[in-house]
């Protein structure tokens, strides 16, 4: 099976991880820093807090900005169920955004037409979450003037987005949010096997981040809470946090993945090239793309209308698997999983998503896939439309 999604690791990546094995530090050592240096000054951001998985990253990042119980939290409706939980794990409570029919990112107009209805009832969030969906930005600068207007706070979640590009500028700087959480999931831009990091310019945010990834131990003096005892104590928990520590082994791998960041992303824009002009006659909607925007193309999503090719998701989505070509949904809406739906969301919650949710199939892009396989899934993809 052609998978939609995979990693690409050579032998400068297994090297580094060797070498890690047969050093003194296999857990966070130099290598943990190292990587958080790599991805802030390659993303224009000063501080990188590396943890174990970007879900981790979305919760550390909630907690630093001291999200908790009777707090709100907004997010899109179509992306995965982490950009949610984080802020479940918080106590707080959450709730989705409908998406832009062009890109599927968190739609403008609704976010404010909620914001002003929230503001009237006093039920404002204190987090909005926006997704860069497939890699593609969403509208930072506007969802940075509401912030200002409404008072919240933003976390990109841009698990999808490392490499994309922003106004001319990489994702990730945060010039428009608080923090920026990337993945390094194998799926995504590039793998540290599991793996986040959270990045921001706000130097007590990532002092409180890298104290939540430790069980909110601290080794520093200054942020020691008992000190005049005499006794000898070389660390002091002052909050609680959790062990969401990113190993060496993992950090090594991620810091040999920088280094092909970009031609990772030239690989993925190439292929993406190369369906944009495969169906540029249809029969298949291709991804839209914002002039401000310069999408990773972790995902490849294309839009099948049945009134206009007469065939439907589900018959599109059956044909490819069953010819080998693992095609995929991305999203469900996350209101539609039965956890949420148990906390009393409705099917049909966000019209947009739900439209979109019911026409889009994920196509294989990776940048090692190779053109023959494309070839044969523009194939497929005809014929099955025919
Ligand atoms: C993959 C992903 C995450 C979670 O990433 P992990 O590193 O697997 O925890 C969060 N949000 C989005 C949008 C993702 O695609």
């Amino acid at each position: 099976m052609i998978p939609y999604g995979l990693h690409e690791i050579d032998h400068t990546d297994i090297n580094a991880v060797i070498e890690i094995l047969r050093s003194d530090f296999i857990t966070q050592g130099p290598l943990v820093s190292k990587f958080e240096e790599k991805v802030t000054y390659y993303c224009g951001s000063k501080y990188g807090v590396a943890v174990n998985s970007a879900t981790s990253a979305l919760h550390v990042a909630c907690l630093a900005l001291k999200l908790s119980s009777g707090d709100r939290v907004w997010t899109s409706a179509n992306t995965f169920v982490a950009s949610a939980n984080c802020a479940l794990y918080c106590g707080a409570d959450v709730d989705f955004i409908d998406i832009d029919l062009q890109t599927y990112n968190m739609s403008i107009a609704s976010l404010e037409e909620k914001l002003k209805v929230a503001k009237l009832e006093n039920k404002l969030p204190k987090i909005v979450i926006p997704v860069h969906y497939a890699g593609q930005s969403c509208d930072m600068k506007s969802v940075f003037r509401l912030s200002k207007e409404y008072g919240f706070k933003i976390i990109e979640d841009a698990s999808h987005a490392l490499g994309g590009k922003y106004c001319d500028k990489l994702i990730g700087g945060c010039d428009y949010s608080d923090i920026t959480i990337f993945s390094f999931h194998p799926v995504k831009m590039i793998t540290s096997g599991e793996g986040g990091m959270a990045l921001t310019n706000d130097k007590s945010v990532a002092e409180d981040m890298f104290l939540y990834r430790t069980h909110g131990i601290t080794r520093n003096q200054d942020l020691m809470k008992i000190q005049s005892l005499g006794e000898i104590c070389d660390f002091q928990q002052v909050e609680l946090g959790f062990n969401y520590r990113m190993t060496d082994i993992h950090a090594a791998l991620g810091v040999s993945q920088m280094r092909k960041i970009n031609e990772f992303v030239k690989k993925r824009k190439k292929i993406a090239k190369y369906y944009d002009k495969a169906f540029f006659d249809k029969p298949v909607t291709t991804p839209w793309q914002h002039l401000d925007t310069s999408s990773s193309y972790h995902l490849y999503t294309v839009c099948i209308d049945k009134e206009q090719c007469g065939k439907s998701q589900r018959h599109v989505y059956d044909e490819m698997r069953k010819n080998g070509i693992g095609v995929s949904l991305h999203y469900m809406p996350v209101y539609r999983h039965p956890y949420y739906q148990s906390l009393g969301f409705k099917i049909g919650y966000c019209s947009n998503a739900e439209y979109i949710y019911k026409q889009i199939i994920s196509l294989p892009i990776y940048p090692k896939l190779k053109v023959e396989d494309q070839d044969y899934i523009i194939h497929k993809m005809k014929e099955v439309l025919k």
